[in-house]
Parts: structure tokens; sequence; C-alpha cells
């Protein structure tokens, strides 16, 4: 196992809307209720998995049928899910996940399981045949800290930035984060968050301790931002977007991948930027073994 995914796992709850309600609204749905295994943990490592990393799996399920299903999806992927453990008596996290025409989304997430994700665990799955350690920030922020401590590479999804900026681990965090991955919503709660220095420019992710940045933008692709400041934009394949839920994790897990095979940052990115692409031509958020054999078969 050369990369690690710490993170969440989930049931995604999906429902299409014509468009998504305002606060007291009620909006009818425009399909049945949907459900599939998510949370950004799962859905980046499946892609990972699915790509044809060596990757592994650190996260906590509940002990009921969403845990069993999600685990299971992890497992098909060839995600080495030995660092996936179960809290009894707990329910597995569920995102409720509203999709409006043209595919933009809105998320609410119940963590569950998520919340119970130990420091001591996730320091225990960084073993020493990992090269990158990939989390998110829907795990309690200690255990994302834990395993960034022990990672040769560190790539830090910072979503939702809400819960990095409040935690008192940030600092640290972001420190190890090489590249820190967000897209500009995400850019703009950090650089506006104490210490950030205020709303600017992807280089100036560089001011939180970052030892590199990307940053995703949508049908524009994605920046990237070297060490010494400097940026490039990767340009994103043209398509008809169906459900841009999960596109940020396919470019991650992508990302992560690349990385832990030993691509630079600016490779890594061109295949990361095509996996995302894969991810909005389909629903739900895992990439689908199908657009993976695609992707793999036209780069190789
Ligand atoms: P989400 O939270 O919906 O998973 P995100 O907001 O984290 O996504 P985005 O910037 O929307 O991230 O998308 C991530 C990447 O996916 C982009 O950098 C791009 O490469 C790809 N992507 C997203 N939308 C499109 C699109 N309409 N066409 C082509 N590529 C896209």
């Amino acid at each position: 196992m050369t990369l690690l995914v710490v993170g969440s796992a989930n049931a995604d709850l999906v429902v299409r809307v014509p468009r998504h309600p305002g606060p007291g609204e009620t909006v009818l749905g425009a399909s049945d209720l949907a459900v599939h295994p998510g949370g950004k943990g799962a859905n980046q490592a499946v892609a990972a998995g699915r790509l044809g990393a060596r990757a592994g799996f650190c996260g906590k399920v509940g002990d009921d049928p969403n845990g069993e299903r999600v685990t299971r999806t992890l497992a098909e992927a060839g995600v080495d899910t030995a660092a996936l453990s179960v809290a009894a008596g707990v329910p597995t996290g569920v995102a409720l996940v509203t999709v409006a025409p043209g595919g933009e989304n809105t998320i609410v997430v119940a963590p569950g399981a998520n919340a119970r994700l130990t420091a001591e665990e996730a320091a225990a799955a960084v073993t020493p045949h990992v090269r990158v350690v990939s989390a998110q920030c829907e795990v309690p922020l200690g255990a994302v800290c834990a395993a960034a401590r022990r990672a040769p590479r560190f790539v830090l999804n910072a979503s939702p930035a809400e819960a990095l900026a409040a935690a008192p681990e940030a600092a640290e965090v972001l420190g190890y984060a090489d590249p820190l991955v967000v897209n500009e919503h995400e850019m703009r709660v950090l650089l506006d968050a104490p210490g950030g220095g205020g709303a600017g420019n992807p280089a100036d992710l560089l001011r939180l301790g970052v030892r590199s940045a990307v940053v995703t933008l949508g049908a524009a692709g994605a920046v990237v931002v070297c060490p010494d400041g400097g940026t490039a934009t990767v340009a994103a394949p043209q398509v008809e977007a169906v459900d841009t839920t999960g596109a940020g994790d396919a470019f991650t897990g992508a990302l992560a991948w690349r990385l832990a095979e030993g691509d630079g940052l600016a490779d890594a990115v061109g295949w990361a930027v095509r996996a995302g692409a894969a991810a909005v031509q389909e629903s739900g958020a895992h990439l689908s073994s199908t657009a993976c054999g695609k992707l793999l078969g036209r780069s190789a």
C-alpha cells in the first residue's frame, strides 16, 4: 500500500430537485430517493483504487447496512480496508444531497461514526510502505493531524473548510499540506479566517504555511501553486455536466494516486482534471469503474 486515505465513509441520500429550496421552503423532488455509498474519504479512495492505486482506507463506520455497503464498495475497488473500523451502536455517517439541473448540489452531513475516528487509529494506519497520506476534513482534525505527522507526503483536501478553519490543529495540519487542495469557496474561507490574510489569489494560500496548493475551478479546470509562488492553470476537458457531486473527490483521489506513483504535481493535476471531468458526466459520488477504464485507456 503506497497511498493511505484518511477520511469519512457515508451513505449519500440523493434527490434531484428542480431548484434548491430557500430557508423555510419545501421543494418537491424531481426523482425518487437514491442511496449511494459516499463520504469524501471513501469517494477519494474508491476513485484511486479503481484507477489502480495501491490504496488503503482509514476511517470508521457504524454497525449497520450503510456501513457494510460502503465497506464492500471500498473492498471491491481494490482498497485495503484493514484500518476501517466499526463503531458499535453508532450510525454510519449520512449525507443529504440535492442535485439541481446542471448538476449543482447542496449537501448536509450527519457525521455519525466518522466523528469517532481517533488520532491513535489514524497514526497506526500510516504503515512503512505508505508514500502519500491524503485526508479531508469530515473526520476529527486530531486524527487528520496525527496521520499527517507521520506522512512522507501529505495531501490535504480542506473540505469542508469551515471545519478546518475552526480546529485548533489547523495551523499544524496546513503546515504539512503538499499540496492543499481547495475549491474557490474553500480558498475564500481559509484566507478569510484569522491568520489567513484576507481573500486573494491562489498564490496567497502559501501564506497559510502550506508547501504547495491546487485550487479547483469547476469547468475551468484547476490552478497549481508551486512552493515558490509560481502558478499554472490546467484546463479541464470540455464535457456536459450531469451531476457535479464527487467531482472534487475524483479529482483529489486521482491526484493522490499519481503523487503516490511518483508523478510531479503538474502531471498529477493533469490526471486529476480528467478524473474530475469523468465524474461530472455520471450520477453519484463514486467515479465508476467504466469511467476509470476509459481514463486509463485514453491516457496510457
Ligand atoms: P464537488 O464538491 O461538487 O465534488 P468541488 O467544488 O470540490 O466539487 P470543482 O472545482 O467543482 O470541485 O471540480 C473539481 C474538478 O472537477 C475541477 O477542477 C475540474 O477538473 C473537474 N470539473 C468539475 N466540473 C466540471 C465540468 N463542468 N466540466 C469539466 N470538468 C469539471
